[in-house]
């Protein structure tokens, strides 16, 4: 029994046979054509590109029906490389001037590609696996056949790869894949948003692990723990058949409380959201009871990296979000784009310390066209129901009020257009850098309403990379000084009467979300699967109790005897939900 631990990116057990599919996709032995069967060659080269492209956009459609037009532009974007004529040119030239096989000529310039992105550093990773993909499609296509094909299966399998291009994660068929695991990506890889948006159980980020797993080998996948358990023992497997059944009851019973209100045992009323990245989640958030959009992660529109979208696109991606959420409010974040986000710079250049660099406000506050187009749409999703905008990690009130200036901006050119909007829509701010909780008081002097934004506030408090595995023991929520901040934050929020909710990961682990309570929380916005356990937990609580265990835990010196703390006060509070 081998136990490997990665990120988890979707919740769930998953337990079954495996599928490995090997780490290199297709291996091309270096060959070479004769001289005279060059030109048959060439056009053997053009008819597969051809197909490769009318696949790709065939993809595009159905993946656009499946999970919304911005996940299908990842499809579109292949396209257009695989039609740019560089691409043929490059590949045809290795043909003729070498004599390289289709193949191996294929192979070599899309490596060089990767390779490319590969050295572009940060941010890059999820470009690196859209090359592979493209890579695969065109030799899949010259060679005549399937790599091992994920999208037909027909018995149920638990997939373990290096990597999974995004175009294999949104083909998968949830029905016959019970989970995926690999060795690559990381939290806010295109893999794993997909995989979120599908909602089967996944890990990802593991290391290499696939050497020590053959097919069938049996295989646990913890989507809750972002564990993988190969060839379990029979205890292990029969503790987590057990822990599945469990989960399955669990998320049963959860399906009741969708009409319920989110309210501890002693009257606390908490406000529940759901925190979603593209428009087509609407349906996960409804169907699980959220009250309204706490974050809206708009970036997510750029995962056709190619060109930033219209104005045009911005507001229909808004005004379906807006709409379908019939009156119920939503917080449309601007773009935080930069660091580990899809997209580099859109300057295109490189930084040597990205996650301190020109990102998120700091990028639109530098591209205000972009910015403002942004801007504008969002303004006139406005009317078709309450939406408020939020500026991402926000580190001065300067910055706050010239982000403030271009809405006023904006608006005015609206107003000279004659195009209507809601003059009075909230504008509030990420509180997700340790100076913003320490200008709190000034920031609630400019800001509609804060939102803690906790996965960047452990990062920058404790200056650790929220993506670095080597680093992971670090980045914790329990962290006094991160836990101090956050009551600072609560304070300054109270003192002001500006409202605060908290859209970080934090607020959807079980034992957090009793913490949160207790340091006089009212409002969180989850990822959608997360709502109904959020809910059951502040419904099996009494904010009371919370308070006293936040008291206890913000006098401890370390997060290890916090998260201790926690655990075994939960369990107290609430045997029945799983901590
Ligand atoms: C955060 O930083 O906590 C947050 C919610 O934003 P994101 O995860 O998109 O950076
Ligand atoms: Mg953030």
């Amino acid at each position: 029994m081998e136990i490997k631990r990665g990120i988890p990116v979707s919740p769930g057990v998953a337990i079954g046979p495996a599928m490995v599919l090997d780490a290199e996709g297709f291996r091309i032995p270096k060959r070479y054509v004769a001289p005279s069967a060059v030109p048959a060659e060439v056009r053997r080269l053009e008819h597969a590109l051809d197909r490769a492209r009318d696949e790709t956009l065939a993809s595009e459609r159905v993946i656009a029906d499946k999970l919304g037009k911005e996940t299908g532009a990842i499809f579109g974007a292949h396209a257009q490389i695989i039609k740019d004529p560089r691409l043929s040119r490059e590949i045809i030239a290795l043909i003729r001037e070498h004599h390289y096989t289709p193949e191996y000529a294929t192979s070599q310039v899309l490596r060089r590609y990767a390779e490319i992105f590969e050295h572009a550093g940060a941010g890059t990773a999820a470009r690196v696996s859209d090359i592979h993909d493209i890579e695969r499609r065109i030799l899949r296509s010259l060679l005549g056949e399937q790599r091992e094909d994920i999208s037909h299966l027909t018995s149920p399998v638990v997939v373990l790869a290096h990597d999974l291009t995004p175009s294999e994660t949104a083909d998968l068929d949830p029905h016959q894949v019970r989970g995926f695991a690999t060795e690559a990506g990381g939290r806010t890889s295109h893999t794993a948003i997909v995989a979120g948006a599908l909602e089967i159980p996944a890990v990802v980020g593991i290391g290499r692990f696939l050497t020590a797993v053959s097919g069938g080998d049996t295989v646990i996948i913890d989507g809750n723990r972002g564990e993988v358990i190969v060839n379990p023992d029979e205890t292990t497997l029969a503790q987590y058949r057990h822990t599945q059944e469990e989960f399955r009851h669990f998320e049963e019973s959860l399906v009741r409380l969708r009409d319920l209100p989110a309210e501890t045992v002693d009257g606390t009323r908490i406000t529940l959201l759901g925190n979603i990245e593209f428009p087509t989640e609407i349906d996960h958030c409804l169907e699980r009871g959220a009250e309204g959009i706490g974050l809206y992660r708009t970036e997510f529109l750029y995962l056709d990296t190619h060109r930033s979208p219209t104005e045009q696109e911005h507001y229909e991606a808004y005004s379906h979000v807006v709409r379908a959420m019939a009156g119920r409010p939503v917080v449309i974040r601007t773009l935080d784009l930069g660091a580990d986000k899809l997209a580099e710079d859109l300057d295109g250049e490189r930084e040597r310390n990205p996650f301190l660099g020109l990102r998120s406000i700091r990028l639109c506050l530098q591209h205000l066209d972009t910015f403002k187009t942004q801007l504008r749409a969002i303004l006139r999703a406005s009317t078709l129901g309450p939406v408020s905008i939020m500026f991402p990690l926000i580190s001065t009130v300067m910055e706050l009020r010239q982000a403030r200036m271009i809405v006023a901006d904006v608006m005015e050119d609206l107003d000279e257009e004659g195009i209507a909007f809601d003059r009075g829509l909230p504008i509030g701010m990420m509180i997700e850098v340790p100076s913003a909780v320490i200008m709190a008081d000034q920031f609630a002097r400019v800001a509609d309403f804060f939102s803690l934004g906790t996965n960047d506030l452990i990062q920058y408090t404790l200056a650790v990379d929220r993506n670095n595995p080597s680093v992971a023991n670090l980045f914790s929520a329990a962290d006094p000084a991160v836990l101090r901040l956050i009551r600072m934050a609560v304070r300054a929020a109270h003192r002001h009467g500006t409202p605060l909710s908290v859209c970080g990961e934090m607020s959807a682990e079980p034992i957090y979300t009793l913490l949160l309570v207790g340091l006089g929380i009212s409002s969180m916005s989850v990822a959608p699967h997360s709502i109904p356990e959020v809910k059951k937990i502040i419904r099996s609580i009494k904010a009371s109790d919370a308070a006293r265990i936040a008291r206890k835990i913000l006098a401890l010196d370390n997060a290890r005897d916090a998260v201790n703390l926690l655990r075994g006060e939960a369990h107290k509070i609430m045997p029945d939900v799983l901590t």
